[in-house]
């Protein structure tokens, strides 16, 4: 993710800190200065803050470490003044996995809770569990309740919240999973629906999390369509075939040409018919500006990237191309480079698809894929 910082490694999963996390921190420090507090109490809230998003990034380790068992790698951990965001590789085809990697977050916030109950009891200072409030009270106590928060908050059955994933495991134990995703997406909406109606009396706040809940209840559910649709159709369909590679010793000027032609986003660039870099429009534009049009491409270009080969099956591609902070996907075959595939040529192919079976005239392939 583009302004975030690397704060550390564990299991090999790096945690990343957004940037407008940091300005979060900052503001409440200097909000609390500025309402008068003293320096100790500005840096209590700091650190209550700190204290906080550990229990996040322990509740998104506890998802990643889960699919980790079920050899599902997590790329990384970012940490937003939203919360954390682990992003798994995939999502696990088995209902039984994803109930399991869903709860295991919020299992971590109940293991929290619970310790810190018990240390509490166990060193006599906890206050009857009716004074205890998140914005007052002692920092444990404090800390006791955001867990409890947590859990709750995360539990709430719609996407994209921990519940919502379990609701649809649970149900895709029973159902097929493209049915059972919508099932669940419905249900999350309708409870966005009555938030929305409580916040508008109520309270404000609800009204952003009924919207939140909307849209990613709507996005999974768009999404797990456009994975099944891209069932059993290998890339060969969906990519396009009509490019313009460069070769090494190209120049940038030559790459202008052809991005002015307006032949594609990122060219392929071939030394001896194989692909031995990509270089994207952005990488152009920079390197333009820095290093003048008569620099070689071989200079510039991207030498590690993701591939794809034209007989693998579109719905893998697709997740590699969705996964990979990268436009374009060149696909080769027989180490010959014989197409591109990219988000674009991705949705066209849905269209056309679409507009096929619409009008009865899908091709047979693709109808049984989706049977
Ligand atoms: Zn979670």
């Amino acid at each position: 993710m583009k302004w975030s910082w690397k704060i550390g490694e564990f299991a090999g999963i790096s945690v990343y800190i957004h940037t407008t996390f940091l300005l979060l921190l900052g503001w409440i420090g200097v909000s609390s200065l500025l309402q008068g507090s003293s320096l100790s109490v500005a840096l209590s809230s700091v650190g209550f803050m700190l204290a906080l998003f550990a229990c996040v990034v322990l509740h998104e380790f506890g998802h990643a470490l889960t699919a980790k068992r079920f050899g599902i790698k997590t790329r990384d951990i970012t940490l937003l003044p939203i919360g954390g965001v682990a992003r798994l590789e995939r999502i696990p085809d088995n209902p039984v996995h994803e109930l399991w990697v869903a709860l295991a977050g919020p299992a971590v916030n109940v293991a929290i809770g619970a310790l810190l109950l018990g240390w509490l009891i166990l060193s006599r200072t906890l206050q009857p569990l009716t004074a205890l409030s998140v914005t007052g009270g002692p920092f444990l106590e404090r800390l006791l309740m955001v867990n409890a928060v947590l859990v709750g908050f995360n539990m709430i059955p719609a996407f994209p919240m921990d519940g919502g994933r379990v609701l649809r495991a649970l149900l895709a134990l029973r159902l097929e999973y493209t049915r059972a995703t919508q099932l669940a997406a419905g249900i999350g909406q309708g409870l966005a629906l009555l938030l929305g109606f409580i916040g508008l009396i109520a309270n404000t706040l609800l009204i952003f999390t009924a919207l939140f809940v909307w849209i990613g209840a709507a996005q999974e559910s768009r999404m797990v369509q456009i994975r099944s649709s891209l069932a059993g159709i290998p890339v060969s369909r969906a990519m396009i075939t009509e490019f313009h590679p460069l070769s090494a010793s190209d120049t940038l000027l030559d790459a202008v040409a052809l991005v002015r032609g307006g032949w594609q986003h990122d060219l392929p660039v071939l030394q001896e018919g194989r692909i031995v870099g990509i270089l994207t429009r952005s990488d152009l534009i920079a390197a333009l500006t820095r290093s003048g049009q008569e620099t070689p491409v071989s200079e510039v270009m991207q030498r590690t990237f993701q591939i794809t080969d034209s007989h693998e099956m579109l719905q893998v591609a697709f997740s590699r191309l969705q996964a990979c902070a990268c436009h374009t996907l060149p696909v080769v075959h027989d180490d010959r480079l014989v197409g591109l595939l990219t988000m674009e040529s991705v949705g066209e192919f849905l269209r056309i698809q679409s507009t096929l079976e619409a009008t009865g005239s899908g091709s047979p392939d693709a109808r049984s894929a989706r049977a």
